[in-house]
């Protein structure tokens, strides 16, 4: 992926085809990003998604307008029939697909030498191709879920016109990954990694070992708002299974008691402790420096491992330049300018080029435990994030507990799969409920559970009532404090997963 006013000069290689994306701009305003005029002449074929769709439109006589109707959500498409064939972008697919479509602006007429090969009620020019060039638009969006057949129409354009060969497989990506550390790093260079028990962090970790064993260092910090029985578990599973380097510092104190006091501000809790986790980090790097020093295999500290994901990726990538973008990462392993800079490691980041559903094939490839690749994700900040209000000691382990209950029951009922994130939240109020015939005043835990492939838009899981009954059932009775259990019922957007 590259930014769209890459000029063509500049590359390096040639490529097969090219897509222009959608964007936030209309192609007629004064300050629009627009493509390399040049791409049009490099014969190769081009496809255009919405803006990218415009662009094509723009450079082909400039006739796109601002629409009256936005058009967002599902709509119905039709593919055109020319002497009873469909267009090779719509190859094998239905005449009538589901879209998504997402734009305000449309194209005033269709450009010369072009010819309609996709229309929708609202859209006469939802397809269009020119007549002799490979040269295509679209203005739906192939490339998110609620386009169901969008990666066949992607795949028709790859594969079938751009004649792209499908010889990626993820064991030559991880032999390619393997010998590139291997030669970065050379015979003695050492690297460090922050850990957190979390698929990302492990599959690098474990990538890091198989690369350069013990001359990687895993380090995990924690900070008093893990899971029950994480850190020995996540431990157990990284030292005794995948044979990693591993300190785990214990600095929960540090965390819990800094954390007193901040009671209505989710901000400054984050922003706490992710720079009490760097100071952690730190400290803890440079006695693994000093102890490497004077190891027989000695060698420098110089390369920091970080999980990257291609999502982040992605969102660093802006035609205004790098920095217009990037945005501090607050995962794991996000590390200080200052460490950075004054030590002057440099950064590995194994996992750019592969999303998720990837990242957990390495992970099965490496031979990492199912349980953990398919681990639901937990954030930096753990439990501290889901004790609603202040953080104390007795309220993180309320919500241990709870927490620990209702995902024991979820792995249970064998739902733990189907679930993407769910966890418990400690509310701060109390209610009153009768316990032993007394009256007590006490908290309530709030439950949630959600199902997304992306993250970015959440729906609600539909647990069955008995389920949650018996959920409820024992977290009140189990965990001392609480009185009362409710189901979070709110959809991302307009909730966000996490409660702060
Ligand atoms: N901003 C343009 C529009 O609203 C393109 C939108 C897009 O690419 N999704 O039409």
């Amino acid at each position: 992926m590259l930014p769209c006013t890459q000029k063509l000069q500049d590359l390096s290689w040639k490529p097969k085809g090219i897509i222009l994306s959608g964007g936030p701009y209309s192609v007629y305003d004064d300050d629009a990003p627009h493509v390399d005029p040049a791409i049009f002449e490099l014969g190769v074929p081009i496809l255009g998604i919405c803006y990218g769709l415009q662009e094509i439109a723009w450079h082909n006589g400039k006739n796109v307008v601002a629409g009256t109707e936005r058009e967002y959500g599902h709509s119905e498409l039709k593919a055109k029939r020319f002497d009873g064939h469909v267009d090779m972008l719509f190859k094998d697919l239905e005449d009538d697909l589901k879209v998504w479509m997402s734009h305000g602006d449309k194209l005033g007429a269709l450009p010369p030498s072009f010819h309609i090969i996709a229309t929708t009620k609202n859209a006469p020019f939802a397809g269009i191709a020119h007549e002799t060039k490979p040269l295509y638009g679209i203005q739906f969006h192939p490339e998110v879920t609620h386009t169901p057949r969008g990666i066949k129409l992607l795949e028709n354009f790859a594969v079938g016109i751009c004649k792209a060969k499908q010889d990626w497989t993820m064991d030559k990506f991880v032999d390619k990954e393997l010998a590139r550390i291997r030669a970065l790093v050379g015979e003695k260079g050492q690297v460090l990694g922050a850990v957190s028990g979390g698929v990302d962090s492990t599959v690098a970790a474990k990538l890091m070992h198989e690369a350069i064993g013990d001359r990687f260092h895993a380090v995990l910090v924690d900070n008093g708002c893990m899971r029950l029985n994480e850190c020995e578990q996540v431990k157990k599973t990284l030292t005794e299974h995948l044979g990693i380097n591993l300190t785990v510092v214990d600095a929960s104190d540090l965390f819990l008691d800094g954390l007193k006091g901040i009671t209505d501000n989710p901000e400054a809790k984050r922003k706490f402790i992710g720079g009490t986790f760097i100071d952690v980090f730190e400290a803890e790097a440079l006695k693994i420096e000093e102890a490497a020093a004077n190891s027989p295999k000695a060698g420098k500290i110089e390369f920091f491992l970080q999980g990257t994901l291609y999502p982040d990726v992605i969102e660093s990538i802006s035609f205004k330049g790098p920095s217009a973008t990037i945005k501090t990462h607050h995962n794991v392993g996000g590390l200080p300018e200052r460490m950075m800079n004054g030590q002057g490691l440099k950064l590995i980041e194994p996992l750019r080029e592969l999303f998720k559903d990837e990242v957990r094939e390495m992970g099965r490839k490496l031979g990492i435990p199912h349980d953990l690749i398919m681990r639901h994700p937990f954030p930096g900040p753990g439990i501290a994030i889901r004790v609603l209000g202040e953080v104390t000691r007795e309220q993180v382990a309320i919500a241990r507990k709870a927490d620990y209950i209702f995902i024991e029951e979820i792995k249970a009922a064998g739902l733990y799969d189907q679930i993407s994130q769910a966890f418990a939240a400690l509310l701060p109020v109390k209610a009153v409920g009768v316990m032993g015939d007394k009256r007590v005043h006490q908290q309530v835990i709030s439950l949630r559970a959600v199902q997304t492939t992306d993250f970015m838009t959440a729906n609600i899981f539909r647990f069955d009532w008995d389920f949650l009954e018996r959920v409820s059932t024992r977290i009140v009775n189990e965990v001392d404090g609480v009185c009362r259990v409710e189901y979070d019922l709110t959809s991302k957007p307009p909730g966000t997963i996490e409660m702060e």
